[in-house]
């Protein structure tokens, strides 16, 4: 699965926010495997279609589509120097597909600030410096043996001079994602800071409504995405009753749980979107990439679906919502039959038909 790897600085707050992600009961039950690995996160998507569509259907369970978070130990000056922490530190940071860096605005004179000031702007140089650094090393290995690749004609130029292009932007002192960098020719050097970011801004609670404020964290980290929430908060929220929950979000004058807001930038900085089913059993949404074809879309159910697939018949939430039952949606003539080409869109409401 996908995942999305959880780094910053030393106390900023990652614990409190993973711990708050994994709190979640009714994800617990419906997935007894969210808790197999202690550093891995697993959590649900919120959809507020499932429960329409499971009211629709009579389903027993509904079961939304989840993002995984990595607890990755914390990152420090000289990480990329890789002593102790640091080697281990790169490996988990390798394998996640995007990276949420948890950056401290919060003041609080109780917790220690690893540089002695809370800094926003400093800590995420920091950071990036050591995401650098470390994506230069590989760099300094790679380009010479794609050099002679190339002269063995064994690798086409093109992913040579992608390599020395990287090596560039990265001297200059920027990620490759800031940059927009296209990395598909040199994905398997691993570049750290290709990877897409999601910065979360741990924040006091009066900063939850500044707007100024975020704006100008929001330009630091631009193009990427910033989502600013208070983990303590959070953590909280993540163990009361829907109401209770929503009570103590207006108290501080916010809608949304900050960590529902992760979940769904996450999914959609993977690349990533639902298809539903549903039935007397179940509701659910089943996780693919944009763009994926009905046959594809079948095999995340089953690769025998895929391989036997004849057809799917496909409603659209909004059409079936609007006929209020299948047999209905089939009437007005809103339920299509696609073919294996039928490229999927968000949403869908599908039944497959296949051979076994
Ligand atoms: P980590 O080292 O980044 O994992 O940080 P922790 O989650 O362990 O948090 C470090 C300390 O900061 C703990 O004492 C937390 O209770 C506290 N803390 C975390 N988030 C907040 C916050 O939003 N506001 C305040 N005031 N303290 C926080």
């Amino acid at each position: 699965a996908l995942t999305i790897g959880i780094v910053g600085l030393p106390n900023v707050g990652k614990s409190t926010m993973f711990n708050a992600l994994t709190k979640n009961n009714v994800l617990a039950a419906n997935y007894p495997f969210a808790t197999i690995e202690p550093n891995v996160g697993v959590v649900p998507l919120p959809d507020p279609r499932l429960k329409v569509l499971a009211g629709i259907f009579g389903s027993q369970a509904i079961l939304p589509a989840t993002v995984s978070f990595v607890d990755i130990a914390g990152i420090v000056k000289g990480a990329s120097e890789g002593e102790g922490l640091g080697n281990k530190f790169l490996a988990n940071i390798r394998e996640a597909d995007a990276i949420c860096q948890v950056v401290r605005a919060f003041v609080d004179d109780d917790v220690h600030h690893v540089d002695g000031k809370v800094s926003p702007s400093s800590d995420l140089e920091t950071i990036n410096t050591e995401l650098i650094l470390a994506d230069l090393q590989t760099l300094e290995k790679a380009v010479p043996r794609l050099e002679k690749e190339v002269k063995g004609k064994k690798t086409d130029r093109a992913v040579y001079e992608a390599a020395v292009a990287a090596q560039k932007i990265l001297e200059e002192g920027n990620t490759l994602s800031s940059q927009g960098f296209d990395v598909s020719d040199i994905r398997e050097l691993g570049l750290l800071t290709a990877k897409p970011f999601i910065y979360v801004f741990n924040v006091d609670e009066s900063q939850l409504t500044d707007e100024a404020f975020q704006a100008e964290m929001q330009k630091l980290v631009a193009p990427a995405d910033a989502i600013f929430l208070n983990a303590q908060l959070e953590s909280e929220v993540a163990e009361l009753d829907e109401d209770e929950a929503k009570e103590l979000l207006e108290s501080v004058g916010i809608t949304e749980p900050g960590l529902e807001q992760l979940a769904h930038k996450g999914f959609n900085t993977l690349g990533l979107q639902t298809y539903l089913t549903a039935g007397p059993k179940e509701t659910r949404a089943w996780t693919i990439h944009k763009g994926w074809t009905a046959p594809q879309a079948a095999g995340v159910i089953h690769t025998d679906f895929q391989k036997g697939f004849i057809k799917a018949e496909i409603i659209s939430f909004d059409d079936l919502v609007e006929c209020g039952s299948v047999a209905e949606a089939r009437a007005k003539g809103k339920a299509r039959m696609e073919g294996k080409d039928y490229v999927m869109a968000d949403g869908d409401v599908v039944e497959f038909r296949f051979n076994v």
